[in-house]
């Protein structure tokens, strides 16, 4: 990310192109050129936040921000791989393999999607790797996705496996979820591997069939500005936790399987029945949070893509006072970005820290990055960082 001052220029280790990037990180570490080289990209949310776990519905994008893994095979059950964010490699052997855990620290990500693979079935070739990454680590743009998902990529191709994109998300997140031992919905992983360039993926998280919607920003002389809002994670998994019990919770007390089954029509209704005030609202954020994806797919299917601005700007006020999980320092980008000028902006990602998005003209990017820059200098914050992004592709070959 570039921050709007000199200062914030990305470490030395992290200069140059990507892809070029992970495979001199491959020769450094192995002496020798890896077979091909595998991306996949971090992902932003443009709208649908908590809604995943509701049954409900999410609206990700691929970014032009990626995770390279350069690969080649190696005799044997043995994996060794190394990350220019970590030295030296990490090594691990099918011993290691038979039950989640034996892997620790960001290799388990790695480790997890050989573990899955194999807990499908699949005869996983051995292999070298190097990562190198231009996404963020922990800002909410799901590096953690973008890594398995790379990962995955280069063993399937490798291994000559059967296993078609559509089903590789499940196996991702399987990964992360059992192995790893992080909790998260379908979403990260759908996006990462499934996005097409100028497009966002309209993701149904109880079926989950999806949909590409056109969101050519390029074409239409927009763009979205990504701020990382460096606000530190207070609290975020406690947090987390209470709200998809409070959603549950309401859901039982409704009597529907899911949030998503109570509609916006139904929405009063289905709040004269709760006498807890924050329930209500945890609720009406849900409701309201899916028709506004369902509202901007509709806009986006007919070409409006400049009208979405203030869905996004009303997901973010439903977000900051029914959901209650913005904190001070997302909160003032957003309210900058808007007065600089974005035609709408938010929150994205889970809360309580984490990344801002704002829907911009494209050569509005450095006013608006600086004006967020201004508001958080006047309250004393850390200078934020920022990057211009547009719908990428998912995860593929690179060579
Ligand atoms: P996010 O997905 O929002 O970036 P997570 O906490 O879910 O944050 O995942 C971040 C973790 O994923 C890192 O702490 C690290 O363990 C692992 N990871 C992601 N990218 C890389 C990388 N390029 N090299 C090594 N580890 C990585
Ligand atoms: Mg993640």
């Amino acid at each position: 990310m570039n921050g709007p001052a000199a200062s914030a220029a990305p470490p030395a280790a992290a200069s140059g192109d990507v892809a070029d990037r992970a495979a001199a990180g491959f020769h450094a570490a192995y002496g020798e050129e890896p077979a091909g080289r595998w991306a996949a990209p971090g992902r932003a949310n443009l709208i649908g936040e908590h809604t995943d776990y509701n049954d409900g519905f999410v609206l990700p994008f691929a970014l032009t921000l990626r995770t390279v893994v350069a690969a080649a095979p190696q005799p044997g059950e043995r994996w060794t791989v190394r990350s220019e964010l970590s030295d030296p490699p990490v090594e691990f052997d099918g011993g290691q393999l038979d039950t989640p855990g034996r892997v620790t620290g960001w290799a388990a990500y790695v480790a997890g999607v050989v573990w899955a693979l194999r807990e499908a079935g699949y005869d996983v070739p051995g292999a070298r790797l190097a990562i190198a990454s231009d996404v963020p680590v922990g800002s909410g743009l799901s590096s953690s996705a973008a890594i398995e998902a790379a990962v995955l990529a280069a063993l399937v191709d490798l291994g000559g496996l059967d296993l078609p994109a559509e089903r590789q998300p499940r196996l991702a997140q399987r990964a992360e979820n059992a192995y790893v031992g992080a909790p998260t919905g379908i979403m990260d992983q759908s996006a990462v591997i499934r996005c097409r360039a100028g497009h966002a993926l309209f993701l149904d998280c109880r079926s989950e069939s999806v949909e590409h919607v056109p969101f050519d920003l390029d074409a239409a002389g927009l763009a979205v500005l990504v701020v990382d809002s460096r606000a530190p994670h207070r609290h975020a998994d406690g947090e987390y936790a209470a709200r998809r019990a409070a959603c549950e919770r309401a859901a039982a007390l409704l009597g529907v399987p899911a949030l998503r089954d109570v509609g916006v029509a139904d929405l009063d209704g289905a709040l004269a029945r709760l006498d807890d005030d924050e329930i209500r609202r945890r609720v009406r954020h849900v409701v309201t949070e899916d028709q506004r994806v369902l509202d901007t797919v509709d806009l986006l299917r007919a070409g409006r893509v400049r009208e979405i601005g203030p869905l996004l700007t009303a997901s973010h006020a439903s977000m900051r006072d029914d959901f209650e999980i913005t904190v001070p320092e997302i909160d003032t980008a957003v309210e900058a970005a808007l007065a600089a000028g974005a035609l709408g902006a938010r929150m994205t990602g889970g809360g309580f820290g984490g990344c801002v998005l704002a829907l911009i003209e494209a050569d509005q990017a450095d006013a608006v990055a600086h004006a967020v820059a201004d508001a958080y200098a006047d309250r004393g914050f850390p200078t934020p960082t920022h990057v211009m992004v547009l719908p990428a592709p998912g995860a593929t070959r690179l060579s």
